[in-house]
């Protein structure tokens, strides 16, 4: 059963902090926060031969389990979030994809409502205003040039709530759009984009500072056209997203990314669909039908990746064993750098006393074994 943990320390494990890895470290868990001392009567949890990261952070999923962030619910919503909680994701942004205006208002109304109850950490609007060239598994008659009073509309909506729009910011509209996100404080991601290199670099200059899943969905690096991946990767003030899933990208894209920005500057998502920790079979995308086969997401109609069946657990794992990045590095980019983006540093995104208890146990082949939120186990580790 899972239970709350009163106090409980958990020892002897790799515990991975912001100033780098401690070996046969201690995390010391009080009620729902992390602690800088033993309190007295504390169980001991002997964790040898594990990891303790921080619980991971998603900026940008749609739903799983099944279930939908992007239509579904409000009891979708927290199917979908206890899907992913149960793969390590202690937090996460339900993202939504292209509908009608009036429809996204009333999705982000309901969102809105599972933010302020603390069981998501904000809304991401996926569309409209994306690139028709681009639109991947978007509907392509419901999208709209950017324009910055609709942009307004989605933001009170969401009423606060809103913490990131993907937008094509090429289009007409796009780099006014962008400076009104930024002045509200919400993210402007380059994404779902034709656009050329120096219009990237106009949007970064103009305050967009994330690349919507860099390479997906936007013109491939050339070398007599560099488009949108080199200005998103080499300027400073860029964080770029990456779905490891092995669908989206190959591994030595994901390290040229990696190697590129540094650590600092990557954001491991997931871009999940309904079908991530659950079965292959029929699903649906906003008005779309998706198919999900040995794990991968298609349209029915044209066969364009529709979002991945990825989970955090699965991308930082692959990102240890496959794309051999250190430890270290993926624990920032699955949870400190999103949090920090988010606003959230101060609650998540670190082991730090006076965080939340928001961390993940993993063994020495990186599988998860445990995941704790706020001081509960979500799922308990079955040690020895
Ligand atoms: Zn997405």
């Amino acid at each position: 059963m899972a239970g709350r943990a009163d106090s409980t320390v958990l020892a002897g494990a790799r515990v991975v902090l912001p100033t780098g890895t401690v070996e046969d470290g201690r995390v010391i868990v009080e009620g729902t926060r992390i602690a800088g001392s033993t309190p007295d009567g504390a169980r001991t949890l002997d964790l040898q031969g594990h990891w303790v990261v921080p619980g991971f952070v998603d900026m940008h999923n749609h739903g799983g389990g099944g279930a939908s962030f992007a239509t579904g619910t409000a009891e979708d919503v927290l199917t979908g979030v206890r899907a992913h909680r149960e793969h390590g994701t202690t937090t996460v942004v339900a993202s939504t994809v292209t509908g009608d205006m009036d429809f996204l208002a009333r999705q982000a109304g309901l969102l809105s409502e599972l933010v302020e109850q603390g069981e998501l950490a904000g809304i991401h609007f996926e569309g409209p205003f994306i690139s028709p060239c681009r639109k991947g598994a978007h509907s392509e008659g419901l999208l709209r040039e950017p324009d910055p009073a609709e942009v307004r509309k989605l933001l009170d909506a969401a009423r606060g709530t809103a913490k990131m729009v993907t937008l094509a910011t090429e289009l007409p509209g796009g780099i006014d759009s962008v400076r009104l996100l930024a002045e509200h404080g919400v993210i402007a991601a380059v994404g779902h984009t034709d656009a050329t290199y120096e219009q990237t670099v106009e949007a970064i200059e103009a305050g967009a500072t994330v690349a919507t899943h860099l390479y997906n969905a936007m013109p491939a690096l050339g070398h007599r056209a560099p488009g949108p991946i080199a200005a998103l990767l080499e300027d400073e003030r860029v964080t770029v997203e990456l779905i490891n899933d092995g669908t989206h990208l190959h591994p030595a894209a994901l390290e040229l990314a990696y190697h590129r920005a540094g650590a600092d500057r990557v954001a491991l998502i997931t871009d999940a669909m309904d079908a991530a920790g659950a079965d292959d079979g029929f699903y649906e995308l906003g008005p779309l039908a998706v198919e999900v086969k040995d794990g991968v997401a298609r349209l029915v109609e044209g066969g364009s990746i529709a979002g991945s069946t990825l989970t955090l657990d699965t991308a930082f794992r692959r990102a240890v064993t496959i794309d051999r990045i250190p430890v270290e590095d993926v624990v920032r980019s699955i949870s400190a750098n999103p949090a920090r983006l988010l606003g959230l540093y101060d609650r998540v995104g670190s082991l730090d006393p006076g965080k939340d208890a928001d961390l993940v146990v993993l063994d020495a082949d990186f599988a998860l074994k445990g995941v704790m939120r706020r001081g509960e186990w979500i799922v308990e580790p079955r040690i020895g």
